[in-house]
């Protein structure tokens, strides 16, 4: 199956991090989530950890020059090349996005899809108080939804002048979303219709 170079985005609390990885089980894509990355560096105490806890208990964003040279290194390694990528977490600004247009253009690649997964407020604020997460106070679920609103939203726009923003309706069991979210990658990724066509031709053979 030809690689996928994918973002996925959407509020706190949407299942985006359910989906990521239903969608990377699916076509082989590695998952790099951004929360995942710096939650492991918080539990080794490594000097990424130390500076990022105090900011993520907070609720608010790690800058951008700490994230876009964790991406960047990230993207240094093969599997990313071999198998395409899922971004969960990231970009999360305008500034962020243009760092990883940089970083693709400077590997020859380009994004097939921006993923959009949608869901009310109302729901999301629900959802992120039944579960128990450390970080999930109501006090910081506030503070990075606010923060999503102006810092993230912006980002709908970016992804949407690049004719790659697809949004799916996030509200449903996890197969329906799942459902939907596949339909959209088929039907607007170049690549996965490349393969489909060939998984066609082998299967009329
Ligand atoms: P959530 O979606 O609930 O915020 P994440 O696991 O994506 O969970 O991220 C947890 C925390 O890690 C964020 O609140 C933020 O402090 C930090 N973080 C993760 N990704 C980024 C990013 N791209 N830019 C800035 N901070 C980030």
């Amino acid at each position: 199956m030809s690689t996928l170079k994918m973002v996925i985005l959407g509020r706190q609390g949407s299942g985006k991090g359910t989906q990521s990885l239903l969608i990377c089980e699916a076509y082989g894509a590695i998952h790099v989530s951004t929360g995942e990355m710096l939650r492991s560096a918080v539990a080794q105490a490594s000097t990424l950890g130390l500076q990022a806890q105090q900011i993520m208990e907070s609720g608010s964003l790690v800058s951008d020059e700490i994230m876009n040279g964790l991406v960047a290194e990230r993207f240094n390694h093969r599997d990313i090349t071999e198998h395409g990528v899922l971004l969960d977490g990231f970009p999360r600004t305008v500034a962020q996005a243009n760092a990883l247009e940089s970083i693709l253009e400077g590997r020859g690649q380009d994004l097939d899809i921006a993923i959009n997964l949608d869901v009310p407020l109302d729901i999301v604020t629900d959802r992120m108080l039944a579960r128990s997460r450390k970080d999930d106070t109501p006090e910081a679920i506030k503070r990075r939804l606010d923060l999503y609103e102006k810092e993230t939203e912006p980002l709908l726009d970016w992804f949407t002048s690049r004719n790659l923003l697809h949004s799916v309706d996030g509200v449903g069991s996890e197969t329906e979303v799942f459902a939907r979210i596949s339909a959209s990658i088929a039907d607007n990724t170049e690549a996965s219709r490349l393969s489909a066509s060939v998984d066609t031709r082998e299967a009329q053979r």
